[in-house]
């Protein structure tokens, strides 16, 4: 098959953009040679720390070693319970997994494809430790009630903000309203690098500095180890990389919000789809319709046909993957979703002329 006219997410744009700043930024490097932990791994993790308000913020290799790390530095391992949604890509479950303990599912809210808050406390044994919400295609979760929840049953939150990057929930930064938030640089995140990378956000001074401790084998001195760690820094090269896209961030979410509203302008007679809320504080890192009457695989190819391309995120959820499976109940609307939800060509820098075809595309879809 040869590559999609429109991709669902075209970088050469941004890198174009960006070129000359960012080839400055790696010859910076290469001049002091710090590829590990160097100047501007630190230089980031300040100016990221003050772009979301938080008091530390710590660079590692990925958003799935961020959450890793982060579920690590809280202590919670072998016994212990983290509630998440099923309807999230694999990295969510995994990291829970990873570190020993048992993802236990609530299923989500079909209005906005988020975890059921209100189904927390149904969820809730006495081995629960901590909620793990999941800010899905950049539309946060009501963290008012996650918080009040966690509250009242003593558990922590880590927020997985790997598609939120610059979404914020009643005017604060997604990641920094639990004890934890964790992010993630793959590249077509919202701030993505050219390569991987993560971090973790907190206002915890000794969860930062268990987490600093984590990322490098164990240490806080060099040959000290203190417990089994991880090989997670982010590399210098990525760390320059994002310094040069940092400062670009709000206008890059801002072209997301004004492609959506586009969309969904354009969309809203159709009775067969149904478009995202344009909620306050979405960074839409995915333009996510549901399809109903059981053509969202028709619609998907009809476009495939006219060079546009799209995603399903995610056609399986966590529950029904091969490890998991046979191990939960069922959860309908995470079902029915992963049935429905289309993703369409989405980007900080997608064009007017590619966005006019996309709609003419869908808009042409017939309706029954
Ligand atoms: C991308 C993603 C991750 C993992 O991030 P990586 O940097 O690829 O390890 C975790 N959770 C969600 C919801 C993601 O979309």
């Amino acid at each position: 098959m040869t590559a999609p006219r429109i991709p669902i997410l075209d970088l050469r744009a941004e890198v174009d953009e960006l070129r000359t700043d960012i080839l400055r930024a790696i010859e910076g490097v290469l001049d002091r040679t710090d590829f590990i932990m160097g100047e501007d791994v630190t230089a980031f993790e300040s100016e990221a720390a003050q772009y979301l308000g938080t008091q530390h913020a710590v660079a590692v290799n990925s958003g799935t070693d961020a959450l890793v790390i982060a579920l690590r530095a809280l202590g919670i391992g072998e016994g212990a319970e983290v509630i998440t949604t099923p309807f999230t890509f694999f990295a969510t479950a995994e990291s829970i997994s990873m570190v020993g303990a048992t993802p236990v599912f609530v299923d989500i809210d079909p209005d906005t494809l988020n975890m059921d808050v209100g189904q927390i406390e149904q969820a809730l044994t006495e081995r629960t430790r901590a909620v793990m919400p999941v800010h899905l295609y950049g539309r946060p979760v009501d963290m008012t009630r996650v918080m009040e929840v966690a509250r009242q049953h003593g558990l922590k939150v880590i927020e997985d903000c790997a598609q939120s990057f610059g979404a914020t929930w009643q005017g604060q930064q997604t990641g920094t309203i639990g004890d934890l938030g964790a992010y993630s640089f793959f590249p077509s995140k919202n701030l993505g690098a050219y390569g991987d990378g993560g971090l973790i956000a907190t206002d915890d001074s000794d969860l930062a500095d268990t987490a600093r401790m984590l990322r490098v084998h164990g240490s806080r001195r060099k040959y000290h180890n203190e417990t089994v760690g991880y090989n997670s820094r982010l590399d210098t090269l990525q760390a320059a990389i994002l310094r040069v896209k940092l400062p670009h961030i709000d206008r890059f979410n801002a072209h997301r919000r004004a492609v959506a509203a586009r969309y969904n302008e354009a969309f809203a007679g159709l009775q067969h789809i149904v478009t995202p809320e344009l909620v306050p504080g979405h960074s839409f890192h995915q333009y996510t319709v549901r399809v109903l009457g059981g053509r969202r695989d028709e619609l998907q190819q009809a476009l495939a046909q006219q060079g546009i391309g799209t995603m399903v995120y995610y056609p399986i959820p966590q529950d029904q993957l091969p490890i998991y499976r046979g191990q939960y109940p069922a959860y309908p609307h995470s079902q029915q979703a992963a049935a429905e939800v289309l993703s369409l060509p989405m980007g900080h820098m997608l064009g007017e002329s590619e966005q006019a075809e996309v709609i003419q595309a869908v808009k042409s879809f017939p309706s029954t």
